[in-house]
C-alpha cells in the first residue's frame, strides 16, 4: 500500500475516533509504541471502492406484484405524507387485530420521525419500553441507535424509525412468520409514502424480511442491496452490539453507516 500523507492519517484517525464516540466508547486503546491504533477494519472501510448499485437479492419474480402500484403512484408532498401516515396509524394500526400479537400488547408502535425522511431505519419489533410508551427504539437499544444517528450528524426527528411488526412479541421473541406476513403490509405502505433514499435494516429479522434472504447477518451487512428501487443497507441491530460490544462489531456498524452517509450526501469528517 502506498504511504499515506500525515493529513490522511490524521483524517482517518479523527474519523475512527468519531465512530468510537458514536458507538459509546469513551476510552481509546493505545499501542505499546504509544500511538493510537485504529482497527484495521475501520481503516480498510475508508479505502473501499463504492458499492454496486444493485444487490444480491432483488425482489425478482414473474408473479404479478400487488404492491407495484403503491410505488408507481407519484410521490406526495410533505404534508400529504404526514397526513397519510397519521391516518394509517389512527384508523388501522392502532386498532389492529390482524395477528395474535394484539393480545398481549399495551400499545401498538407505529414508528416515528420525519414523513419526508431520507433514511428509514427498520428494526425487529417493539420491546418492553416501546410497548409501554408506544414509541420505537426508546429502551437501551434505542439509546444506542440515537448515538448512531447522532454520529451520522443527524437528529432523531430527521429520520424515520419503525419495525417489521408493530406489536411486541411476548418476551421479545423473534416475530413468527405469520405475524410478519400480517403486519408488513403496513411497513411497505409506510415506505411507499415516505419514499426514502436509503433504508437501513437493523438485525437479521428485518434484513431477512426485506430481502427474502436466508443468508447470515455477517454476510449481508455492509453490502448495498436494492429494495423496490430504494438502496438498502443491512447492518447489525443495536441490541446485538450491546450484547457483543466488540471493537470489530462497532467498526463494522460505523463503516455501514458511513456508506449510508455518503449515499445521502452527509458530510464526513475530512
Ligand atoms: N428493538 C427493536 O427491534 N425495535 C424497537 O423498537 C426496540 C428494540
Ligand atoms: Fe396488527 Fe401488526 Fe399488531 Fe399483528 S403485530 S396485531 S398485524 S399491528
Amino acid at each position: 500500500m502506498p504511504l499515506m500523507s500525515s493529513d490522511t492519517v490524521k483524517a482517518r484517525l479523527r474519523n475512527w475516533l468519531r465512530s468510537e464516540q458514536a458507538m459509546g466508547l469513551h476510552s481509546v486503546p493505545i499501542s505499546h509504541a504509544g500511538a493510537v491504533v485504529p482497527p484495521a477494519a475501520a481503516v480498510e472501510s475508508t479505502l473501499q471502492a463504492p458499492p454496486p448499485a444493485a444487490g444480491l437479492f432483488g425482489q425478482e419474480s414473474d408473479a404479478p406484484d400487488p404492491l407495484a402500484e403503491l410505488f408507481a403512484a407519484p410521490p406526495l408532498s410533505t404534508a400529504e405524507k404526514q397526513a397519510a401516515l397519521d391516518e394509517m396509524n389512527a384508523r388501522e394500526v392502532s386498532v389492529c387485530k390482524k395477528c395474535r400479537l394484539c393480545e398481549a400488547r399495551t400499545h401498538t408502535v407505529f414508528g416515528e420521525g420525519s414523513a419526508d425522511a431520507q433514511i428509514v431505519f427498520i428494526g425487529e419489533g417493539p420491546g418492553e419500553t416501546e410497548d409501554q410508551t408506544g414509541r420505537p427504539f426508546v429502551g437501551r437499544a434505542g439509546q444506542l441507535l440515537d448515538k448512531m444517528i447522532a454520529g451520522m450528524g443527524l437528529q432523531r426527528p430527521q429520520v424515520f424509525i419503525c419495525n417489521i411488526v408493530k406489536c411486541r412479541p411476548p418476551g421479545n421473541r423473534v416475530p413468527a412468520p405469520e405475524e410478519v406476513i400480517s403486519c408488513t403490509p403496513y411497513l411497505v405502505r409506510q415506505i411507499s409514502i415516505i419514499r426514502p433514499k436509503v433504508i437501513v435494516t437493523l438485525g437479521l429479522p428485518a434484513a431477512k424480511y426485506m430481502l427474502s434472504s436466508s443468508t447470515t447477518m455477517g454476510r449481508l451487512r455492509g453490502q448495498w442491496q436494492n429494495w423496490r428501487g430504494i438502496k438498502l443497507m443491512p447492518t447489525y441491530h443495536p441490541a446485538f452490539l450491546l450484547r457483543s460490544y466488540t471493537e470489530q462489531n462497532r467498526a463494522a456498524v460505523w463503516s455501514d453507516l458511513k456508506q449510508v452517509m455518503a449515499e445521502v450526501g452527509l458530510k464526513q469528517e475530512k
